[in-house]
């Protein structure tokens, strides 16, 4: 099981999760909100096997802390992964998205100069301007937009960009998140859960919760289960092949 986007030091009991997370073998990327957030969640998980953190800095944190984005910047040589940056257009946020474009900005040009990331991005109603960044920083290394929901026309601009797709239970749960799922190659596709911010099975979303996601997509792509873990398991090792290769310092 991987979890490609998960919250792991927001959860009510983090090390709890975490003890689960490694008895259960799930493949988990942390995400962090700040860059002060990715030194705690550094501590928080020491060596656990399969679970990698990415530095970030939220776009609903920019309008009050994007003065943190130097020390992003400065974290950025050191992580293979990045996450999670990215724009935010819905209406409690679209007054600072012009720090946050320059936020965005700021990361992709660090992740060029470092010779590309894995970046986790979020683009609620902001696909479009997110695509717009991405297609002007083209060495910044590969996108993976979480929990897309674009239009059909953003969905094709995104995947010939190269961009990568995680997927939750609230996106297989939605009309217009299955909509967009048949037209996304399956080759792009990782499971998340954006925990604890997603619900599920009444509760916050845990990592282990990707079996649902990936039930719903042997429905959607009518293939048996075990192909698709099969398939997410390859995509998920592509991809850190590919992380691996990329240079870091420190
Ligand atoms: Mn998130």
């Amino acid at each position: 099981m991987i979890d490609f986007h998960c919250h792991l030091d927001l959860y009510h009991s983090p090390r709890q999760v975490l003890a689960e997370v490694v008895r259960r073998q799930v493949y988990v990327l942390a995400v962090t909100t700040t860059p002060l957030a990715w030194e705690g969640t550094n501590r928080l998980i020491g060596d656990a096997p399969r679970v990698r953190i990415a530095a970030g800095l939220h776009p609903e944190l920019v309008a009050t802390r994007y003065m943190e984005v130097d020390r992003l910047c400065g974290l950025v040589p050191r992580t293979r992964y990045v996450g999670e940056i990215g724009l935010d257009g819905s209406s409690p946020h679209r007054h600072s998205l012009r720090k946050q474009q320059s936020v965005m900005q700021a990361v992709l040009k660090a992740c060029e100069r470092a010779g590309g990331r894995v970046i986790s991005i979020h683009s609620r109603r902001a696909a479009t301007l997110v695509l717009d960044e991405l297609e002007a920083h083209p060495d910044c290394g590969v996108p993976v937009l979480h929990w897309f929901s674009g239009t059909n026309a953003e969905l094709r601009r995104a995947i010939d960009r190269g961009c990568w797709f995680s997927v939750n239970p609230s996106m297989v749960a939605s009309k217009t998140g299955r909509r967009l799922l048949v037209n996304i190659p399956p080759e792009r596709v990782l499971t998340e859960t954006d925990g604890p911010f997603v619900h599920h099975n009444g509760g916050p979303a845990m990592p282990w919760h990707v079996a649902d996601v990936e039930t719903a997509l042997g429905h959607l792509w009518e293939i048996p289960a075990t192909v698709v873990s099969e398939r997410l398991r390859a995509n998920f090792a592509c991809l850190v092949r590919h992380a691996k290769q990329l240079p870091t310092v420190g």
